[in-house]
C-alpha cells in the first residue's frame, strides 16, 4: 500500500468506528461496540476489538446519532426566514424591531482551539439579558454545534421570562445551517441539540399558549448589525471561558456536551495531514517538486487543473513536467530507455523540463508567442507551470513544438 493510501485507509478506519460508536442503544451492534471498548481480550480479537484497540475511543462520551433526527409526522415549532440576499436580510431586520416585540441575537463562535455560545435579548436598543456558554476545545465540538446552542440559549432567556414575554419573538442568527437544521430529517451530527431545542420550544409554547411560534431568522453576519454584533461579542468572550452561572443555564448545558463526532473526525485528518506533510517533507522528491510549486501534491494542484479546464491528457502531461518525470532524454536515459540525455535538437549535454521549456535553441520560434504574452515572466518555470493563466499558452508551446506529440498525442486537441 502506498504512504498516501495507508492515510486513506487510517482516515476511512477512523470514521468507521466513529460511526459504530455513535450508533443508539437500539441497534443491534451498539451492545457489543460497548462491550469491545471495555474489555480486550487477549486472544480471537474481532475486527471491532482490532479497530477499538488502534482507535481508542469511548461510546459513551460520544453523541448518539439516530437514523432521524425528529419523528416524519411532527411538525417544526419554529417559523424560519433565510433569505438569498445578505441585504435584504439587514432590511428585514431593521424592520424585525416593529414586527417583533422581542428580538433576541444568538451566535457561536469558534477560535484558538475554544468554541462557545451566546444570545443577546436587545430591549430598546440596549442588552436586557445576556447568557454564555463556554463549549470546550474546537477539536471536541464544531462551530454549528456552537450555533445550536446558542438558539438553546435564546429559548431559555424566552423560557426564563416566562408568559411575561412580550410576543411574537424572533431569535436571529447568522449561520443558516443552524436555522434550517430542527426542519431537515437526516443522521448529521448534532441531532441531540435539534432535538434539545425543538422540545424546549414546544415546551414555551405548551406553558404560554400566548406564544406562537417563534420565528428564526437569518441575518448577515460582520455586516454592524447592532444586535448580531453584540451576540458575536458575547460569543467571543464564551470562547475564552467565560460562562453564565450554572442554575442559569437550561439542563442540556449543565454538564458536558456529548462529543462531536464531526469535530473529532475533523480533527483526526488534520492530524493525519500534519504526518503527512511531514513524512512528505522528508522524501527526496519534495526539493525537487519544491521548485515548481512548493504546494504539490496536495489539493492546490487539482484547483490548478480544474481552474485551467485542463484535458485529462493535458493534467498528465502537466504533472509530469512537475515531477521530471517526462519522455525528456535526461528522464529517458535516468530509465535506460533513451542511449544519451543530450537534447536531440541543439546537441546540449542534457535535456531537461528547464532546457526544453526555456533554453533549446531550436524551439526559439515556437517559444516566442510565451515571450511576448508574458515578458519576463516567459523565463520563470515556476510561473509557467503553476499559473492557471499560463498553462495554457505553456501547452500550446509543447504542442507546437511537436517534441512530446509521439507519447501525448491527445495534446493536439488543445
Ligand atoms: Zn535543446
Amino acid at each position: 500500500m502506498t504512504s498516501k493510501g495507508r492515510y486513506q485507509h487510517n482516515k476511512y478506519c477512523y470514521q468507521s468506528i466513529l460511526r459504530l460508536a455513535s450508533l443508539p442503544p437500539s441497534h443491534p451492534l451498539a451492545p457489543m461496540i460497548d462491550q469491545c471498548a471495555r474489555l480486550c481480550p487477549q486472544y480471537h480479537l474481532t475486527t471491532f476489538h482490532i479497530l477499538l484497540h488502534l482507535y481508542p475511543t469511548n461510546p459513551l462520551l460520544i453523541e448518539t446519532i439516530q437514523s432521524s433526527s425528529r419523528h416524519p409526522t411532527h411538525l417544526s415549532p419554529f417559523t424560519t426566514t433565510v433569505l438569498d440576499s445578505k441585504e435584504t436580510s439587514i432590511i428585514l431586520d431593521n424592520l424585525a424591531a416593529t414586527t417583533f416585540r422581542t428580538h433576541i441575537y444568538s451566535d457561536g463562535s469558534g477560535i484558538k482551539g475554544n468554541v462557545g455560545s451566546a444570545a443577546v435579548w436587545i430591549k430598546n436598543g440596549i442588552t436586557h439579558c445576556t447568557l454564555q456558554c463556554h463549549l470546550g476545545k474546537l477539536a471536541k465540538h464544531t462551530v454549528y454545534e456552537s450555533e445550536l446552542v446558542g438558539i438553546i440559549l435564546a429559548l431559555e432567556i424566552v423560557h426564563k421570562a416566562g408568559c411575561s414575554m412580550p410576543c411574537p419573538i424572533c431569535i436571529s442568527l447568522d449561520n443558516q445551517a443552524a436555522i434550517k437544521a430542527p426542519r431537515l430529517n437526516n443522521m448529521a451530527s448534532g441531532q441531540h441539540l435539534i432535538r434539545a431545542l425543538t422540545h424546549s420550544a414546544l415546551h414555551i409554547q405548551k406553558a404560554c399558549p400566548s406564544h406562537q411560534k417563534t420565528t428564526l431568522q437569518w441575518v448577515v453576519g460582520h455586516r454592524d448589525v447592532l444586535g448580531n454584533e453584540l451576540a458575536d461579542t458575547a460569543a467571543k468572550e464564551a470562547t475564552r471561558g467565560a460562562s453564565s452561572s450554572r442554575q442559569t443555564l437550561p439542563l442540556i448545558l449543565r454538564t458536558p456536551l456529548p462529543l462531536s463526532i464531526s469535530a473529532l473526525h475533523q480533527q483526526h485528518l488534520s492530524t493525519l495531514k500534519n504526518l503527512w506533510s511531514l513524512r512528505w517533507k522528508k522524501s527526496p522528491c519534495y526539493p525537487r517538486l519544491c521548485q515548481t510549486d512548493p504546494a504539490l501534491p496536495l489539493d492546490s494542484f487539482l484547483c490548478l487543473i480544474t481552474k485551467a479546464a485542463l484535458t485529462r491528457t493535458q493534467s498528465s502531461l502537466l504533472f509530469q513536467l512537475h515531477t521530471r518525470h517526462i519522455p525528456l532524454n535526461l528522464h529517458l536515459h535516468c530509465i535506460k530507455k533513451a542511449t544519451s540525455s543530450c537534447c536531440l535538437t541543439c546537441e546540449a549535454p542534457r535535456e531537461t523540463v528547464h532546457h526544453f521549456l526555456l533554453e533549446c535553441l531550436s524551439y526559439d520560434a515556437h517559444r516566442e508567442p510565451l515571450c511576448h504574452r508574458w515578458k519576463h515572466l516567459s523565463q520563470d518555470i515556476s510561473f509557467l507551470l503553476s499559473d492557471p493563466k499560463a498553462i495554457a499558452t505553456t501547452i500550446d508551446f509543447i504542442h507546437a513544438t511537436g517534441r512530446l506529440q509521439q507519447t501525448l498525442s491527445e495534446l493536439s486537441n488543445h
